[in-house]
């Protein structure tokens, strides 16, 4: 769902329109001209915006500057005008995406969700960790090593994400238990070294021949690859 301004003239598409996005869970508000569309763009405050750039009151690219000089809104031209030349104008003026009429609300909606989409992508970047040919990915909870999936426990999994997010640092037991385990720290505790030493074998490696996994004697341990 949706809040989608839709700015058209026409008063029968703008009607057929709405009455299409509100049926699909939408909350739609709509505006006959370009003044009263960039006021409701502002009192509104829109997820997506549907502009139709054959307006009575302005020209249509000079509506699209107006409505970028006032929010980052994710804009979708819409308009009768066939020709490339026309696209690339209102892409190049800060449109997201357009579509040609005549339209389906079909197209129009999933045109909306794409918008949004990639408008969610760019809030939330990438969350993959990518270290020394260890792949992470903390949303599915699964690891790779040089593309071959590592078969972890949930504490190993946090044990080597928490490393990762910090290659080249020197790590002490100390801080692992608290962070990774959550529990006080005690010398005596070997949680810890036994975990490190199971999720060192499923990394292929030794104590005596470490690769990602190294111990700093005394102090903790350090992830990543010395060059
Ligand atoms: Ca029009």
């Amino acid at each position: 769902m949706a809040k989608v301004l839709i700015v058209e003239d026409d008063g029968t598409i703008r009607t057929g329109i709405v009455r299409a996005l509100t049926g699909r869970g939408h909350v739609v508000a709509a505006a006959a001209t370009a003044m009263d569309g960039l006021k409701l763009a502002v009192a509104e405050a829109p997820d997506v915006v549907l502009l139709d750039l054959g307006l009575p009151d302005l020209d249509g690219r000079e509506v699209l500057r107006m409505l970028r000089a006032v929010s980052d809104v994710p804009i979708i031209v819409v308009t009768a005008r066939r020709t490339e030349g026309e696209m690339v104008r209102a892409l190049d003026a800060g449109a997201d995406d357009y579509v040609v009429k005549p339209y389906g609300a079909e197209q129009i909606d999933a045109r909306i969700r794409a918008v949004l989409r990639r408008g969610a992508k760019t809030e939330q970047p990438d969350p993959t960790i990518d270290v020394d040919g260890v792949r992470i990915d903390p949303r599915g909870r699964t690891a790779t090593l040089d593309g071959v999936p590592l078969d972890l426990t949930p504490r190993e999994f946090d044990l080597l994400r928490y490393l990762a997010t910090r290659p080249g640092e020197v790590v002490s037991k100390r801080e692992l238990l608290t962070e990774v385990w959550q529990v006080p720290y005690t010398a005596a505790d070997k949680t810890v070294d036994v975990h490190l030493s199971w999720l060192r074998r499923k990394l292929g490696e030794t104590a005596q021949e470490p690769r990602r996994l190294h111990t700093v004697r005394r102090v903790g341990v350090k992830f990543g690859l010395v060059p």
